[in-house]
C-alpha cells in the first residue's frame, strides 16, 4: 500500500497522507471499552475514512463528511448507510485538521475513537512518529465568500465569514454556574505550528453533577480524572489542576478545529464560535455547503499565488 502512494513537492500546498501506519490503544470515553486503533498511509483523492474491523456482517467504511455526522450530543459521531458509527472523532480530526492530512484509513475495532488523555496530544504524538508525506496533488480549500452564521434559541452560536488569511477562529464561553470556567474568550490564526503548541494541550472538560446522569444515559463510562477535566461548584477535581488556565475555551476551538474539517481541506475564512458546541458547527457546515453563492472551492496554489500578487499590487 505505501508503495502505492506517489510523492512528490510539485506543489506548494499538496494533500498529505502518513509515511508508515502506526497503531495505538486506548479506552472510549462514552462506551468505556478498550479500543485499537492504527492510522494508516491512504492514496491520493482517498479522503480520511474509518473502517470498523469489527464489524464483518455489514458495509464497516465509514467516510468523514459533514453529511455522514449523525449525532453530536456529546461528541461528533459518522455513520454509514448500515447503520455503522465511529464516536468521539472530533479531537483526533482536530490533530489531522493541524498537520493537514487529507488521506487517512483510521481502523478500529470499536465504536469509539480512544479518547487518550482527553486531549489531541498523544495524536499529535503519533502522527509524526507515522512520518507525514505530501502527495502528487493540489490541496483544495473552501475559501468563504459570504457571512453564513447559525443560532439556537439559548443564544449559542457560530458564524464563519470571509477572509484573505488561512483560518481564524474566535471562541467565547461563559459559564455562569462556575468561577473556574466563568467568561473565557480565545482567539488564533491555525497553523501546523500554533495548533501544535497552543491548542493541542487542552483536555475535554465536565461537570461533577453531570456524570451520574451521563452514566444512566450509557454515556461517560470511560471517563476518568485521567481524561476528563472534571469541575465541581468552583473547583477542578484532577490533583494536577488545569494545563492553564484558560484549558475550558482553548478545548472549546480545539472541539471547532476538529469539527470544521469534516469538509476535509482547510478553509479560507473566520470561524466564530459563542457558547457553541458540536452540533452547532455541523449545522454550519450544512447551512455553508447548501449555499453555493457562500463559498468556492479554490487550489490552495493558486490563492496564495494571487495573494502574493496582490499584495505586491498594493505595497
Ligand atoms: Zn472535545
Amino acid at each position: 500500500m505505501i508503495a502505492e502512494i506517489k510523492t512528490l513537492t510539485a506543489y506548494k500546498n499538496c494533500e498529505k497522507t502518513l509515511q508508515n501506519a502506526i497503531p495505538c490503544v486506548g479506552i472510549g470515553l462514552h462506551g468505556g471499552q478498550k479500543v485499537r486503533m492504527t492510522l494508516k498511509p491512504a492514496p491520493v483523492g482517498h479522503g480520511i475514512v474509518f473502517k470498523r474491523v469489527d464489524v464483518t456482517d455489514k458495509d464497516n467504511l465509514v467516510p468523514v463528511s459533514y453529511e455522514t455526522v449523525v449525532d453530536t450530543r456529546m461528541c461528533t459521531c459518522v455513520g454509514n448507510k448500515d447503520g455503522v458509527t465511529v464516536g468521539t472523532i472530533e479531537h483526533l480530526m482536530a490533530a489531522l485538521a493541524g498537520f493537514g492530512i487529507t488521506n487517512i484509513l483510521i481502523e478500529l475495532n470499536g465504536a469509539e475513537v480512544p479518547v487518550m488523555d482527553g486531549s489531541a496530544m498523544d495524536f499529535v504524538t503519533l502522527i509524526e512518529c507515522a512520518g507525514i508525506v505530501k502527495q502528487d496533488a493540489p490541496l483544495k480549500a473552501v475559501k468563504i465568500l459570504k457571512d453564513v452564521s447559525f443560532e439556537d434559541e439559548n443564544g449559542a452560536g457560530v458564524c464563519l465569514y470571509p477572509s484573505e488569511k488561512d483560518l481564524s477562529i474566535d471562541f467565547m464561553i461563559d459559564f455562569k454556574q462556575s468561577r473556574v470556567i466563568g467568561r473565557q474568550e480565545y482567539s488564533i490564526v491555525l497553523t501546523e505550528r500554533t495548533f501544535k503548541d497552543s491548542v493541542a494541550y487542552a483536555r475535554t472538560f465536565g461537570f461533577a453533577q453531570e456524570v451520574e446522569m451521563l452514566r444512566a444515559m450509557g454515556l461517560g463510562r470511560g471517563g476518568s480524572l485521567d481524561n476528563v477535566v472534571v469541575v465541581e461548584g468552583d473547583m477542578v477535581l484532577n490533583k494536577e489542576g488545569l494545563r492553564s488556565e484558560n484549558e475550558f475555551v482553548v478545548h472549546k476551538t480545539l472541539d471547532a478545529v476538529g469539527d470544521l474539517y469534516q469538509l476535509g481541506m482547510p478553509i479560507i475564512g473566520c470561524f466564530s464560535g459563542v457558547k457553541s458546541g458540536h452540533m452547532h458547527t455541523n449545522a454550519l457546515l450544512r447551512k455553508l455547503m447548501a449555499d453555493k453563492s457562500a463559498y468556492e472551492i479554490v487550489n490552495a496554489d493558486d490563492y496564495e499565488e494571487s495573494l502574493f500578487q496582490s499584495r505586491k499590487a498594493s505595497a
